[in-house]
C-alpha cells in the first residue's frame, strides 16, 4: 500500500563541538533497562481485515492487570528522531533514514495510538528527524550502552540543540535509531529500550526521556519502535502504567503483547494491551467504543435516542454509576 504521507526531502545533520559526556543514571530509581526482544516475524499478515483492529491474547494466555503507580506518563508529547552517525546521510545505508522516517510518520499520524486514550495519553506528534554526526556512534568496538546513548542526547541538549526537558518546548520523546553494524552491549538480541536520563544542573536535575531502536531490517525497526513508544508514553520514568506480577523491565504494556505483528498502512507493528478490550491490540481504525468505554461510559446500556423536553432528539449515553 502506498504511502500517503509525503517522505522527508532532508534530513539535516547537526555535529556538536563538544566531547561525548559520560552521564550516570539518575539514582533515585534502580538503572533498569527497559527492553523488547526481537522474535520472528509473525507469518498473520490477514489483510482482510483492514479497517478492523488486530486483536490477540497475552503472551501467556492470561488476563493482566495494570496498575496506574501515579507517575509520569507522556500525553501529546512530540517524538523527535536522532539517526546515529554519518552514515545515515549515504544513500546506500538500508533501510535508509527516509525509509524510516516516513514509517514513524505513518505511525504517528494513523491510528496506532489511539488504544492509548484509555491512559491518558493522546497522539504523539512528528517533531523531526535529524542525523548526529558528532557525537560520533561507537566505532571500537561496534557496542553500545545505554549511557551511550543517554550521552549523545544529552550532549545535544547541553548545546542546545534542543531545550532542556522543563524549558518551554523541551518534553521531548527522543528516539535514537542506531547505525548499521552496532549492536546491544552484552546482549544483541534486545532490539531497543527506552528510559529517562537526569539532564540539567545538580540543583535544577529534570529527566529527559529517551528510546533507542537498534539496527535491523525495516520491519524489525519499526516493530521496535511501536513497542517503545507505547511504552515510553504509558511509562516513561517506571513509576507510570505497570503490569501487575510481571518482572521489572518486562512489565509494561508492550512486553506483554509482543508475540503478535501485523500490517498498518504497510508498516509493521506489534500488538500492545488495552486495558478495556482485555486483549492485545493493534489499532487499525478509530474506534468511536474504544474511545467512550476509555472515557468511562457504560456501553452495556447502548445509545439510544432520547426526546428532551423541546422536542429535539439528541443521542444520550448511559453513564456508569
Ligand atoms: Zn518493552
Amino acid at each position: 500500500m502506498s504511502n500517503p504521507l509525503t517522505p522527508l526531502a532532508v534530513i539535516e545533520s547537526v555535529a556538536s563541538s563538544s566531547p561525548l559526556k559520560a552521564r550516570l543514571h539518575a539514582t533515585d530509581y534502580p538503572p533498569t533497562v527497559r527492553v523488547a526482544l526481537l522474535r520472528q516475524a509473525d507469518a498473520r499478515t490477514d489483510l482482510s481485515k483492514a479497517g478492523h483492529d488486530f486483536t490477540s491474547g497475552s503472551n501467556d494466555g492470561t488476563i493482566p492487570t495494570l496498575t496506574n503507580n501515579g507517575g509520569a506518563i507522556a500525553s501529546g508529547v512530540p517524538v523527535q528522531l536522532l539517526f546515529w552517525g554519518s552514515v545515515w546521510n549515504l544513500a546506500s545505508t538500508s533501510p535508509s533514514a527516509g525509509e524510516i522516517a516516513t514509517a514513524v510518520q505513518s505511525i504517528l499520524a494513523g491510528p496506532f495510538m489511539s488504544g492509548l486514550v484509555q491512559y491518558g495519553i493522546d497522539r504523539s506528534p512528528f517533531r523531526g528527524a535529524l542525523v548526529v554526526t558528532l557525537p560520533a556512534p561507537p566505532f571500537q568496538p561496534h557496542t553500545f550502552s545505554d549511557s551511550d546513548v543517554e550521552g549523545m542526547v544529552g550532549t545535544l541538549i547541553d548545546d542546545g540543540v534542543f531545550p532542556e526537558p522543563d524549558e518551554d518546548g523541551g518534553r521531548i520523546m527522543y528516539v535514537v535509531i542506531m547505525p548499521p553494524g552496532t549492536q546491544y552491549e552484552g546482549d544483541p538480541a534486545v532490539g531497543g529500550a527506552h528510559w529517562y536520563f537526569s539532564s540539567g544542573s545538580v540543583v535544577d536535575v529534570d529527566h529527559a526521556w529517551y528510546a533507542w531502536v537498534g539496527n535491523h531490517d525495516i520491519d524489525s525497526m519499526t516493530k521496535v519502535f511501536g513497542h517503545e513508544l507505547v511504552e515510553m508514553c504509558t511509562d516513561p520514568e517506571g513509576d507510570g502504567w505497570t503490569v501487575d506480577g510481571q518482572p521489572d523491565g518486562l512489565n509494561e504494556i508492550g512486553d506483554i503483547c509482543n508475540k503478535s505483528f501485523n500490517p498498518l498502512n504497510g508498516v509493521l507493528l506489534e500488538n500492545y494491551w488495552s486495558q478495556v478490550d482485555a486483549a492485545c491490540i493493534l489499532p487499525t481504525a478509530y474506534s468511536l467504543k474504544r474511545f467512550m468505554r476509555s472515557k468511562g461510559f457504560d456501553l452495556g446500556k447502548g445509545v439510544r435516542p432520547h426526546v428532551p423536553p423541546n422536542g429535539s432528539v439528541r443521542a444520550v449515553m448511559g453513564i456508569k454509576s
